[in-house]
């Protein structure tokens, strides 16, 4: 059935329409016009209730966020804003029509409005790792034919100095100002070329910063690796990094051997230290291409291209201009002028200028697209860099940029992504001193005797429980780049005798990554323990206090049950937990949320008084089941 059709039978506008059903959990792709008649059945039953009458609905499901405004959830409900407050008041929650509310809170006022009730599954968080693959997947699947061959996109990696940026200004230079006489090339994070008419997309972000941003988002955009390795040092940690990275991501390597005008240059000791850490060049009868250069005078670059494009023809690249837009944030900044900008690589349809997007919890109108040449552009296709203006907020690299119909569309799709991050950020600090059974850290110190003696002193904090991760450990000052991993790995970054970077300062702030530097190795090593036993699983001490017998029920809603009954000995209290028995059944545990006697809120009730509780539970509490009571106290653990 057309949506627009189904809209008029509602009389619910359209856009309003697919919001009502993305937020009742009926999931629509944002380009449908069509939607199948079994769900436009169920959406008839679901909405098509007149938005006006105040009456209560019987047993209507809808599913609900962790977290929506007042008004939201009127939307989904198809009542009045003021019925959804009064009846938030008559729960004693003051709220106003923009203020946000949890789902327990929300839940609660629908199935008092008689709806039943259940949690949206969050499809809504960032869309990450394999999203792309996976729309790729069923485009390919659907429509073989819109796909074209798209321009390899190429990162250029390896140890600091050994000439990365170098070789990226010298094939910029060489191939795109040259053509381009007298115009002031643009640095946006990545350019594109032409040789022999085909193109290659080169990742313009020397330094290892935007790839460990955006393997944190699990992003990985790049076809090819160029690993540049120095004639005159040979393979360094970096270089070794990358090689590993490209094993992970099962990315293929190219090989420049680089400065080879230097006299000091042994061309055959890197390939020999190569073939030390498994990269084994054809040469030798591997597979890894091998190009010597030298990124200042140009030599041996135009080989280095050709072997990049014979690598692209091998991976035969495809993406398809007339599907789904798709693309993923290489850089973004704040600019004081134009406001959030942001580069994004575009991986697959065709993005184009007044589209809405959405990109992590940035949403807006693309109202710039600029290319690396400084050129306008009114549209981008795969494999096209762009650098894009007109976001509500600045998206992080590695966010993947989808299109939508309208912008509320994409407003409502990076709101999602705001709120379900809220809620899972909320999560985590919780978890993490709960659950959390890995302590990460990564170690920076002054010198390398330090991490000697740390090292020493970490075996003694060795434990079954909680298992320390020494994610990296490094001599120097505390820079991005640790902070950036710490995110990646969830890891806590100590210093010792060392400094925190401004920047790394600034972004560990940003990034909610903690860092904690010491003087004292005897403050370093009791912190940590003190960090061990707090993430260990405490005893847990149990205390009875009483037993009542239930004799009414009240309220049945989904895991929230109001019940009344009589204390038979011992005490009932709040808060306190309680396992409900029937006959000598025992049917599962709840929590105590309120109690009153004679219909006021009191803190406990004595053997022989009647009572009222408000009980968090699975089991569905029936007249005439037993309640034990009881509290438990948490005794920590020591090392
Ligand atoms: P990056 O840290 O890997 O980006 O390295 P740079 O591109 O900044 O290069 C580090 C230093 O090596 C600079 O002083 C460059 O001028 C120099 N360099 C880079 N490539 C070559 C080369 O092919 N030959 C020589 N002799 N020096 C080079």
């Amino acid at each position: 059935m057309d949506i627009s059709t189904l809209s008029k039978q509602l009389n619910i506008p359209v856009q309003q329409l697919r919001f009502k059903m993305n937020a009742a959990g009926f999931r629509i792709s944002p380009k449908a016009n069509k939607i199948d008649n079994q769900i436009a059945k169920q959406v008839l039953a679901a909405f098509s209730q007149k938005p006006r009458t105040e009456t209560i609905v019987k047993n209507k499901d809808i599913s609900l966020p962790k977290v929506l405004t007042v008004k939201e959830l009127a939307a989904i409900l198809g009542m009045e804003v003021t019925t959804v407050i009064k009846q938030l008041i008559q729960n004693g929650v003051m709220a106003t029509i923009n203020e946000e509310i949890d789902y327990d809170t929300a839940a609660i006022v629908a199935s008092d409005l008689g709806f039943n009730v259940s949690e949206t599954v969050e499809s809504s968080t960032r869309l990450g790792l394999g999203y792309v693959e996976e729309v790729l997947k069923a485009e390919m699947a659907s429509n073989p034919l819109d796909f074209v061959t798209r321009a390899s996109v190429v990162a250029i990696m390896g140890h600091v100095d050994h000439g990365k940026t170098t070789l990226l200004d010298t094939i910029r230079k060489t191939k795109v100002v040259e053509t381009e006489a007298g115009r002031i090339t643009q640095h946006i994070g990545a350019y594109q070329i032409a040789k022999n008419n085909k193109q290659i997309t080169f990742l313009d972000t020397p330094g290892h910063e935007a790839f460990a941003a955006m393997r944190a988002r699990g992003a990985n955009v790049t076809d090819i690796i160029v690993l540049v390795v120095a004639a005159d040092d040979g393979v360094k940690p970096q270089t070794i990094e990358v090689i590993n990275r490209a094993k992970i991501t099962e990315t293929p390597l190219i090989v420049a051997v680089n400065k080879i005008d230097r006299p000091d240059a042994n061309i055959e000791r890197v390939k020999k230290e190569l073939g030390e850490y498994g990269v084994l060049i054809e040469e030798w009868g591997g597979r890894v291409p091998l190009a010597n250069i030298s990124a200042s005078t140009g030599q041996g670059v135009e080989e280095l291209l050709d072997l990049i494009l014979l690598q692209a023809e091998v991976l035969d690249l495809k993406a398809n201009p007339k599907g789904q837009t798709l693309g993923t944030v290489i850089e973004s900044h704040v600019s004081k002028t134009l406001g959030p900008v942001a580069t994004v690589l575009v991986q697959n349809g065709t993005l184009n200028l007044g589209e809405s997007v959405a990109v992590g919890r940035a949403f807006g109108k693309v109202r710039a697209m600029i290319d690396a040449k400084g050129h306008r552009v009114k549209n981008a296709g795969p494999s096209t860099p762009v650098q894009i203006t007109g976001f509500s907020d600045s998206p992080d690299a590695g966010d993947i940029l989808k299109t939508y119909q309208t912008p509320d569309e994409a407003k409502i799709a990076a709101s999602a992504v705001l709120k379900s991050e809220r809620a899972k950020k909320f999560q985590t600090t919780s978890k993490l001193s709960v659950e959390g059974k890995d302590l990460n850290l990564i170690f920076k110190v002054d010198v390398a005797g330090s991490l000697e003696a740390i090292n020493e002193a970490l075996d003694k904090l060795k434990n079954t429980e909680v298992k320390l991760n020494i994610i990296d450990q490094g001599v120097g000052e505390i820079n991005d780049n640790d902070i950036l991993r710490a995110e990646a790995a969830n890891a806590v970054v100590v210093g010792f005798h060392t400094k925190l970077s401004p920047q790394a300062a600034k972004l560990s702030q940003s990034k909610q990554v903690t860092v904690r530097l010491y003087d004292i190795i005897y403050e370093l090593i009791e912190d940590l323990t003190r960090q061990i036993v707090e993430m260990m699983t405490p005893e847990v001490v149990r205390t009875d206090l009483g037993r009542a017998k239930i004799l009414a029920v009240f309220r049945t809603e989904k895991e929230r049950m109001i019940v009344g009954g009589t204390v038979v000995e011992g005490k009932i209290k709040v808060p306190a937990l309680v396992q409900i028995k029937r006959g000598d059944q025992i049917m599962g545990p709840g929590e105590i949320l309120e109690l009153q006697q004679n219909k006021t809120k009191t803190r406990e009730v004595l053997a022989g008084f009647e009572f009222g509780i408000s009980v968090r539970t699975d089991v569905k509490i029936e007249a005439g089941d037993t309640l034990i009571i009881f509290e438990e106290s948490i005794k920590k653990k020591s090392l």
